[in-house]
Parts: C-alpha cells; sequence; structure tokens
C-alpha cells in the first residue's frame, strides 16, 4: 500500500479542518500556560497553506509539503510557526519528488522531521513540548512496520503513541518554550504543541488507514 499525491494533499486539507475545528481547544489549552494564541496560530498558517494549494501544480509531495512549510514559518510568528514550519519542511525534503509514499516513506519522512523540530528547538523529551507526541508516534509508527503490522495498523499504532505522549506532558514542568516561565506552575496542564501534534498523528491515521484496515 502506498500514498498517492492526492491522498497527501487530503492530508494536509484535513489537518487544516482539524485545527479549524480544535481553534479554540488549543488557545484553551495555550492561556493556561502560554499567551493563548497557539490555535489561533495554528489556524492562521494552515488556511495560508490551503491558499497556496489550489496554484500548485501537483504530483510533487516533497514540493507540496515544503510548500506547506514555508508558508507556516512566513505567516505563523512566535515559537510555533517555525517549528512546525521546519517539521513540514523537513518531510518535504524526505520525500522530493515522489508521486506517491511507501509506509518506509512516511515514516522517513516523520524521522527527519522530529530530528528538524529538535535541532531548531533543542528541546528533548520531558521537556513539555510538541517533541513529546512527536518522539512516540515516530518510534511506534517505525517499530511496527519493523515487526511487518499493516500500514493502516502502523498508523494507528503512532497516532496512538502521540496520544499517550500528549497526556504525558500533563503533569511535567515546562523545561522550553513560553511555558518554562511558568515553572512548576507549568504542571497539570496538557502541551498546546504535543496537541496539535498528536492531532497531526491523528489526521494522518484517518486520512490513510481507511482503506487498509
Ligand atoms: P508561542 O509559544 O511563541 O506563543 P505557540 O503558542 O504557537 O508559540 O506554540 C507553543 C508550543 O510550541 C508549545 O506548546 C510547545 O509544544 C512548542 N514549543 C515551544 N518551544 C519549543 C521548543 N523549543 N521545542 C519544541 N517545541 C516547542
Ligand atoms: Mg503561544
Amino acid at each position: 500500500m502506498s500514498i498517492p499525491y492526492d491522498d497527501v494533499v487530503r492530508f494536509v486539507r484535513r489537518y487544516a479542518e482539524v485545527i479549524a475545528e480544535n481553534k479554540e481547544y488549543l488557545t484553551e489549552l495555550d492561556s493556561a500556560i502560554g499567551d493563548a494564541d497557539h490555535g489561533i496560530n495554528m489556524n492562521r498558517g494552515m488556511q495560508a497553506a490551503l491558499a497556496k494549494l489550489d496554484g500548485m501544480p501537483g504530483g510533487d509531495i516533497g514540493a507540496l509539503l515544503k510548500t506547506v512549510g514555508m508558508t507556516l514559518v512566513s505567516t505563523v510568528g512566535g515559537a510555533g510557526g517555525p517549528l512546525y514550519g521546519t517539521l513540514f519542511m523537513q518531510m518535504g525534503m524526505a520525500t522530493a519528488g515522489k508521486a506517491e509514499l511507501s509506509p518506509q516513506d512516511w515514516s522517513d519522512a516523520l524521522t527527519k522531521a522530529v530530528e528538524g523540530v529538535v535541532m531548531r528547538g533543542k528541546a528533548e523529551l520531558g521537556d513539555k513540548t510538541m517533541v513529546d507526541a512527536l518522539t512516540p508516534a515516530r518510534d511506534a509508527l517505525k517499530e511496527a512496520l519493523e515487526q511487518g503490522a499493516s500500514f493502516g495498523d502502523a498508523l494507528r499504532r503512532s497516532a496512538a503513541a502521540a496520544e499517550e505522549g500528549m497526556k504525558a506532558t500533563i503533569p511535567l514542568v515546562a523545561r522550553k518554550g513560553r511555558a518554562s516561565y511558568l515553572g512548576e506552575r507549568s504542571a497539570g496542564h496538557q502541551d498546546p504543541g504535543a496537541t496539535s501534534s498528536f492531532l497531526l498523528l491523528e489526521v494522518a491515521a484517518d486520512t490513510w488507514a481507511t482503506a487498509d484496515p
């Protein structure tokens, strides 16, 4: 099973939709330990990315994902924009010139994306950031594929690991980003970036796993 270009477009469109649906929720999470703009930021960025999709020539998944990343960097300020921009740009570079993605291609793209986010933001696992959702998602995907799981199953396991990682940020004290200014008071709240990252992996599973039960 592989993911054709059009299904990657569906993934980007659905992520923009899900971010729009969760705009208030993400902003509410950010109001507890940040500056109440994460949902607004992500929504602005993904809507700008959507506007670019129609003008894309099509066929090159790498070019598509890179455009999404560059749009996020140029339209979203703060920490989240450049970090999600890096995530999508790295995915784009890992899939440059590809008209379809194999399960291994997606795993490699996610691996590069996490590497890029870590290099840019310098967050480690347990710092209460988006890395806490992305890292277990990457690991679960890789492990599932190594064990010979179907792609659909691997995608679901990856999303489930992201959800667990997201929930695991609740008790943590933030060591990176704005939330770290709160010190101990950041504990007891779910990280907004980890939440938007879980949504990304959930959308990947929902969009791509359906054809492959
Ligand atoms: P800002 O913090 O500038 O207002 P956002 O609210 O859009 O930006 O994004 C906040 C999210 O960004 C946090 O919840 C966290 O997950 C993520 N984040 C912040 N700093 C870092 C970092 N250095 N590395 C990884 N993720 C980070
Ligand atoms: Mg914020």
